[in-house]
């Protein structure tokens, strides 16, 4: 099919799932980029950190370097340090605290361990994602500094997260439904289908939209993002889409891009 200057690639259902890689997608990757073209990769989950990611698709064959790395952990930095939101009170993996502090912002309520509750920290925003230690004082804590004014983000909005053999647990988007139940505040979601990471990775490049092909397994995140951030979409059948929508771009795996 027509190739792009840019790629963005969604990672679970996309690239492997789980630690399996999905057969043919890093040899198809490493077509593209040795092609010419540029690869970035645009995943929701916060609970890892950038280095996670590089060693886990280095593992895996595919082309990539830290910089091409993108999660809603890192979107979620991006938009604090942005917005002048310097000292975060995290409800969050301990991934999150290091991509937070590795952006240079302050996690006021994390200590050496990464998971210290101090409920009086100052702070100047709450920011919440998955977070597997989740416990009524830290809801507690992020409840009194949104309902005191403090702005609320969300990392990403997936209800659920897909474990082994189909099996879910509870995702980011459970643990800020209850912040969000007891604040009574609408979070900002920094992940997809919010399209600011790939506006963020299209400004970081000075690519235009039309450049990118945004290229997913799930219709209502990577492809809504895409959309919205103006860049074609292509859908593949590897991960939860079985169906394509009518009119959209797919193929069965990612050889449907060579
Ligand atoms: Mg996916």
């Amino acid at each position: 099919m027509e190739r792009y200057p840019l790629y963005i690639f969604d990672l679970d259902g996309t690239l492997y799932r789980g630690n399996e890689p999905i057969a043919n997608a890093a040899d198809t990757v490493r077509a593209l980029s040795e092609s010419g073209a540029k690869i970035r990769y645009l995943t929701n989950n916060s609970g890892q950190t950038r280095a996670f990611f590089l060693d886990k698709l280095i593992r895996m064959g595919f082309p990539c370097e830290m910089e091409a790395i993108y999660t809603s952990g890192v979107g979620s930095a991006s938009y604090l340090a942005a917005n002048g939101l310097k000292r975060v009170f995290a409800i969050g993996e301990p991934g999150l605290v290091t991509t937070l502090r590795d952006h240079g912002l302050e996690v006021a309520n994390a200590g050496s361990d990464l998971l210290t509750v101090s409920a009086g920290s100052e702070s100047d925003a709450v920011l919440a994602g998955i977070c597997r230690h989740f416990n009524y004082d830290l809801m507690n804590g992020a409840m009194q500094r949104i309902r005191a004014g403090q702005p609320f983000i969300a990392t990403n909005p997936d209800v659920t997260y897909p474990m082994e053999e189909g099996r879910l647990i509870p995702g980011a988007g459970s643990v800020v439904a209850g912040i969000q139940a007891c604040s009574e505040a609408e979070p900002y979601v920094v992940g997809k289908p919010n399209p600011y990471l790939i506006r963020l990775i299209l400004e970081e490049l000075g690519f235009p939209p039309t450049s990118a092909l945004v290229v997913g397994d799930r219709v209502d995140t990577d492809l809504v993002s895409g959309e919205r951030a103006g860049c074609p979409t292509h859908l593949v059948l590897t991960g939860v889409t079985s169906v394509p929508p009518e009119g959209q771009s797919f193929s069965v795996d990612l050889t449907g891009l060579l």
